[in-house]
């Protein structure tokens, strides 16, 4: 799978990176962020999702506790194609045990409505939706270095969610 490899050298970089990733996307997609904790993906969600308009960078913070964090968004002009009203998430699924707590948490709802999921944790469940999905690889690199691989995902249709033991 091809992807797209960049370093940022702090995490402001990885915030303007977040913004330039919001500029493509269009919804529905599915973005997931993998890697180790403290590798950014909270800090790039900071971009991506101020950089939708979202939200202030600010108020973006981790769903460490409350797992989902949902966003409303007004586009404008500069969302050619998209509806006039759609909703971000910020999932998280560190903490998420099993296939119950994920089936608490709604994402399949979300999911039914055209949105952008962005989801910390991937790796705990395998998604099949036939949405784009976008997949952001994050790697410390040393320091305040890290490496981010961004790659577009080949998608199975039809949308379940398979617990990983
Ligand atoms: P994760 O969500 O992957 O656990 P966070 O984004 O919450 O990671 O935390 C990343 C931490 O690393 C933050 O404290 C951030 O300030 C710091 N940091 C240092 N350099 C970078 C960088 N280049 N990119 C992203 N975060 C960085
Ligand atoms: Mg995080």
């Amino acid at each position: 799978m091809a992807a797209d490899e960049f370093v940022t050298h702090s995490s402001e970089e990885t915030i303007a990176m977040g913004r330039d990733i919001a500029g493509k996307l269009k919804p529905p997609v599915l973005v997931l962020l993998k890697g180790d904790l403290g590798s950014g993906k909270t800090t790039l969600t900071k971009g991506i999702v101020s950089g939708l308009g979202a939200a202030k960078e600010e108020d973006v913070t981790s769903p460490t506790f409350n797992l989902v964090h949902e966003f409303r968004m007004n586009t404008l002009a500069s969302h050619k194609g998209a509806p006039n009203q759609y909703k971000v998430y910020h999932v998280d699924l560190y903490r998420i045990e099993n296939f119950h707590d994920l089936e608490s948490l709604g994402l399949e709802d979300a999911l039914s409505e055209k949105a952008i999921v962005i989801i910390e944790w991937p790796e705990r469940f395998t998604f099949r939706t036939d949405w784009p999905t976008i997949e952001i690889r994050l790697d410390h690199a040393g320091g305040d270095s890290r490496r981010i691989a961004i790659s577009n995902l080949t998608v199975e249709k039809g949308l379940r969610s398979t617990p990983h033991p």
